[in-house]
């Protein structure tokens, strides 16, 4: 395939052969160490002279393989400034949360400071701002729409040595405008991490903008199907991903197992196609709830007024599966609906074929102060849906109902 354009949906579904006996699809290489075969090969593998697979904690091509791919995803279509295709590098986790704390930890020491946003996903935030500051990395909540401010922020204090962002932000899909936050951080010379786990590389590819690390939950939209956890990181710069990163997962051992990247392999191969179609679905749930007169807001952002509607349209291929609304009522009736709900599955979590309904307030966000949770629009009312691949007439008819069912 040398000199032959591989289009994204081909990088999807296409494997490479990298067994003897030329399987198609990619074996899973169920094993915690390769044999010795050829000893001076050995030898130099420990001088850190050839990068074969020796113990699978270090490496496993069925982890590799996958990895490869969503790197090559992530880089897909972007030039470097000669116009040559850039290449990314990519290590696969046990979790999202293994990801993000090895591209956190691995390029960060004691110290240092992070900058990033407050709608973080939870476990991210409780890694950053517990667990991280007991070993001296200290986080600062910001507002990275102020990129004037931001640009000063980082000028006047040099141990702000990374900004991390998440865009769309959960669950109001809040979105953070990537280019510009790059140039900042590059004039700055400081780290930049994107988690786009909510977009996938088939709507948004931060690489493109000159972000340093791309970090995904494959958990959700990659894998697709909701049949196991794992996580990812991508970069441009291999002594960054294969060097400093790669160093955190041998040493905490956040490795994938080969049978989750064997699932992850196979949800992957119809990324594009379950794309279009979570697209296709919300943006049809979005405008019957926008119309809906027990329904006070819609948080969408193939929405013209969603604040972010421009952004993600420069931003993004298309406006992604996710959405939130509010309810009126309140508290009381958004747990009402959840109860209504019946075809639907009522959930956290996002990215799999059926569509997934919760309520953040009483679940992922209960633990939130209750201020800073309605700061960043998580009101009492708010529902979030991970819209699925259903008929969407199926979908639209368990809202129906169960919007009917409430007492206003
Ligand atoms: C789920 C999720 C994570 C954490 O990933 P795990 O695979 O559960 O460890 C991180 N970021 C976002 C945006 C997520 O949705």
């Amino acid at each position: 395939m040398k000199n032959l354009k591989e289009g994204f949906e081909s990088i999807c579904i296409r494997d490479v052969d990298n067994d003897n006996f030329h399987a198609h699809l990619p074996p899973i290489y169920a094993t915690s160490t390769f044999a010795y075969k050829d000893l001076d090969r050995a030898i130099a593998y420990f001088k850190g002279e050839n990068q074969d697979y020796m113990y699978s904690r270090l490496g496993n091509p069925s982890n590799q393989a996958v990895a490869d791919k969503i790197a090559k995803l992530e880089a897909f279509g972007i030039s470097d400034e000669n116009g040559e295709p850039i290449q990314a590098y990519g290590q696969l986790f046990a979790s999202g949360m293994g990801a993000i704390a090895a591209a956190t930890v691995g390029l960060l020491k004691s110290g240092d400071k992070i900058i990033t946003q407050g709608n973080l996903y939870g476990t991210t935030n409780e890694l950053f701002t517990s667990l991280l500051l007991d070993y001296g990395i200290e986080t600062i909540i910001f507002n990275l729409k102020d990129l004037e401010h931001l640009e000063n922020t980082i000028l006047n204090d040099e141990t702000i040595q990374m900004i991390y962002i998440e865009t769309p932000a959960n669950p109001t899909l809040q979105s953070f405008d990537l280019e510009a936050i790059a140039i900042i951080a590059q004039n700055m010379g400081i780290k930049t991490v994107v988690d786009n786990t909510f977009a996938t590389p088939y709507l948004q590819q931060p690489l493109k903008y000159g972000i340093d690390l791309v970090v995904h939950s494959s958990t959700k939209y990659l894998n697709g199907h909701g049949t196991g956890i794992s996580g990812v990181v991508i970069g441009k710069d291999n002594s960054l991903v294969n060097g400093k990163v790669k160093n955190i997962q041998k040493m905490f051992g956040a490795c994938a197992s080969p049978f989750e990247a064997y699932l992850l392999n196979n949800g992957l191969k119809t990324l594009a196609l379950r794309m279009d179609k979570h697209c296709e679905n919300a943006e049809k749930l979005a405008y019957f709830l926008k119309n809906h007169e027990l329904v006070n807001h819609v948080n969408y952002l193939g929405d013209i007024d969603h604040l972010d509607h421009l952004l993600a349209k420069d931003q993004m291929k298309k406006y992604g599966g996710m959405l939130s609304f509010e309810i009126k009522g309140g508290f009381e009736n958004s747990i009402q609906f959840l109860r209504n709900i019946q075809f639907c599955t009522v959930t956290a979590s996002l990215g799999t074929p059926d569509t997934l309904v919760s309520h953040p307030a009483s679940m992922s966000h209960a633990k939130m102060d209750k201020m800073q949770r309605l700061e960043y629009g998580i009101s009492d009312g708010l529902i979030r849906v991970s819209v699925g691949l259903e008929n969407i007439e199926d979908i639209v008819a368990d809202f129906e109902q169960a919007l009917e069912k409430l007492n206003v």
